[in-house]
């Protein structure tokens, strides 16, 4: 009996929007949802309790960087990454492949192993399969990510190619090296934009036993519209019994137009990252927080945000990036999360009330986009 199980409530019939709930040993994953980035072990400038009032379900760890710093195996010693954080609810790692291509100089690739040198200190360090699902395993993620073979794009046809075919190769190999029956194992379809690789890697893994599939190498620099083909293309060869995850994205439109297109789970550094940087996600579209025009400016960034941050005025915030104090970023991260956290809970009501895509219309228009149409 696994331990992991994904409940379907909802599909809307006018377009591939769902609503499900996804189920794991630390709780419950209400979807479509978004997952905040926990990079090394926290979610940059936040508490845990923080991000649990944005109403995130569940958090990344990025196994490349704990791999290194503080090592998986002090990571087990401390009780595994629920202990050592003190998030009890549910995490996902991914596989470190992403930043083996895109942080590490990278030695070679072979059939085995991808070979790289430590951004930290230079060590050599050889991640096969096995080894990520073993890092994953110690770290006690409740979804662990296969490793694939990630390559910057463009790029020659055959090359992608190879990529793809070995990504699929790994994947069975993550699946043989898996052990625990208290973690699940999400497979990732690659293929760039071209739409028959896509289909063909998506076909193959889901005949593959995972519980849950993500799409990958996307929001490398691709426009939108591509993006959202490359999601629409994708999901009907996925199992609808599993839970599908959009890796790395995206913007507040990204999530909306995805979601239309069947995804169920998002993360993406931006609502922290651009937190920290000054920018507020708003209906109405970003907000820089250093723009002058905010220097005496009374209103919070948002009228009914429960966030820490809008509990200030837009001068207060301005002033703290100006004088670089630390709770500055703390207090746009907690709005950012917040307002994609609240963007995902009405999403999920829009969807249980059959109204999703008048509601994503909008959402979108009040953005400055007009909905893509589907297919
Ligand atoms: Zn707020």
């Amino acid at each position: 009996m696994s331990s992991f199980s994904f409940d379907l409530l909802r599909t809307s019939p006018l377009s591939d929007a769902r609503l499900g709930v996804f189920h794991t040993p630390h709780g419950l994953v209400r979807t479509p949802g978004f997952m905040p980035v926990g990079t090394q072990g926290t979610v940059k400038g936040l508490t845990i309790d923080q991000v649990a009032s944005t109403g995130a379900d569940m958090i990344l760890g990025n196994t490349y960087h704990l791999r290194l710093r503080p090592g998986h195996e002090t990571v087990a010693r401390l009780g595994g990454l629920h202990a050592m954080s003190g998030w009890d609810g549910p995490i996902l790692t991914d596989s470190g492949g992403f930043q083996v291509f895109s942080l590490g100089s990278l030695n070679q690739v072979t059939e085995q192993a991808a070979t790289f040198r430590s951004h930290i200190d230079g060590a050599i360090v050889v991640l096969t399969p096995e080894h990520s699902i073993e890092i994953q395993e110690a770290l006690g993620s409740d979804v662990a990510m296969v490793l694939d073979h990630v390559i910057a794009l463009p790029a020659p046809q055959a090359e992608v190619e190879d990529a793809l075919a070995r990504s699929i190769r790994w994947a069975a190999r993550c699946r043989a090296a898996s052990t625990r029956s208290d973690q699940a194992l999400f497979a990732i379809v690659q293929g760039g934009l071209d739409a028959q690789l896509r289909r063909q890697c998506a076909t193959e893994l889901a005949a593959m036993p995972f519980e849950g599939y993500a799409v990958g190498g996307l929001s490398v620099g691709e426009t939108p519209e591509e993006m959202y083909a490359t999601a629409a293309i994708t999901t009907p060869h996925l199992p609808v019994d599993k839970p599908r995850y959009l890796m790395g994205v995206g913007t507040p439109r990204d999530l909306i137009e995805n979601v239309a297109r069947g995804i169920d789970l998002f993360d993406c550094v931006m609502p922290t990252r651009n937190g920290r940087n000054g920018l507020a996600f708003t209906d109405e579209g970003p907000l820089k927080l250093r723009n002058a025009t905010h220097r005496e400016d009374q209103r919070p960034l948002m009228q009914d945000c429960e966030c820490l941050a809008c509990r200030h005025s837009r001068g207060y915030l301005r002033h703290l990036f100006n004088a670089k104090e630390m709770l500055g970023p703390t207090l746009l991260s907690h709005h950012n999360l917040t307002y994609y956290g609240r963007l995902m809970s009405e999403v999920r009501t829009a969807l249980e009330q059959g109204r999703f895509e008048e509601y994503a219309a909008g959402k979108l228009r009040g953005w400055g986009y007009e909905p893509i149409p589907l297919g």
